[in-house]
C-alpha cells in the first residue's frame, strides 16, 4: 500500500476534505506528529484509528516500523499537527525512504498556512519562494535572509511569535522598506492580515504583543 500524506485543518477543523477524513477512516495506522493534538481531530469526526507517534526526534526508529507495515498491505497515514505533513513540519526522510523501498506516496492535499497567506497577502502570487523558518540567531539569519535579497519572488516565511519582531527587523535591514504581509492565526477566531510595510509592519508588532501563529510574506526584489 502507499504512504497517505494527509493534510489537516491549520485552525477551523472545517478545513479538512471528504478524501482526507474517508483516508484517516480507512487507516490501519495513522503516524501522527502528536497524538494528543491529532486524537482531538479524529474525536471531532468521530474517527477511531490506530495512532503511533512520529516526530523528529524518532523519525529513524519509526521509519522501519512504518515501512514495514506497509509492506505488509497495511493503510497508512502520516499527519502533522497542522496543514501539509513535511512541510516545516516531520515527514521527509519517511517519504523518501518509501520512494527508495520502491513503495508509493500518495498526497490528499489540503490546507497549508504557505498558500493560505499567500492568496490572502495582496503580494504578487505567480513567482513565491517559500524561506521556511529562518536561523534563530542573528547573524546566520542575516546571512540567511540576503540569500534571497535579489529574488524577484515573493519570499514567505514561517515564524514563531518569539522571533517575529526580530525577523521583521532583521528583514528591514536586509530588504529595506519593502511591501510585506503578517498573516495572524490564520482560519482562526483572531485571524488578521497586517499588510504594509516592513517598518508598519514593525509598528504593529511594536504595539501589539504577538501572539499565535505567523507568516510573513515580503515583496520580491522590483
Ligand atoms: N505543515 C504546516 C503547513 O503546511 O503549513 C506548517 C507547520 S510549521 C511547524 C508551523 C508554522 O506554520 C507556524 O510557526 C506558522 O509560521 C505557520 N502556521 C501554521 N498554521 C498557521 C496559522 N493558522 N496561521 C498562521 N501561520 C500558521
Amino acid at each position: 500500500m502507499p504512504l497517505y500524506l494527509v493534510s489537516t485543518p491549520i485552525g477551523n477543523l472545517e478545513d479538512i476534505t471528504q478524501r482526507a477524513l474517508r483516508t484517516l477512516r480507512e487507516a490501519d495506522l495513522i503516524a501522527a506528529e502528536d497524538t494528543r493534538v491529532t486524537g482531538r481531530l479524529l474525536a471531532h469526526y468521530r474517527i477511531d484509528r490506530p495512532m503511533l507517534s512520529y516526530f523528529e526526534h524518532n523519525e529513524a526508529r519509526r521509519i522501519p516500523q512504518v515501512l514495514e507495515a506497509l509492506r505488509q498491505g497495511q493503510n497508512v497515514a502520516l499527519v502533522s499537527n497542522a496543514g501539509t505533513p513535511g512541510i516545516s513540519d516531520p515527514g521527509f526522510p519517511l517519504i523518501r525512504a518509501c520512494i527508495e523501498a520502491g513503495i508509493g506516496v500518495v498526497p490528499v492535499p489540503g490546507p497549508s498556512a504557505i498558500l493560505a497567506a499567500l492568496a490572502a497577502s495582496g503580494l504578487p502570487v505567480h513567482e513565491f519562494w517559500f524561506r521556511g523558518f529562518a536561523p534563530r540567531k542573528a547573524s546566520p539569519r542575516k546571512r540567511f535572509l540576503q540569500e534571497s535579497a535579489s529574488s524577484s519572488a515573493t519570499l514567505i516565511f514561517y515564524e514563531s511569535p518569539f522571533r517575529i519582531r526580530a525577523l521583521l527587523e532583521a528583514s528591514l535591514e536586509v530588504y529595506g522598506d519593502r511591501r510585506c504581509a503578517l498573516g495572524r492565526e490564520l482560519t482562526k477566531k483572531f485571524e488578521e492580515m497586517i499588510r504594509g510595510n516592513l517598518s508598519e509592519a514593525i509598528a504593529w508588532a511594536a504595539h501589539n504583543e504577538p501572539r499565535g501563529e505567523f507568516v510573513l510574506l515580503i515583496q520580491g526584489s522590483s
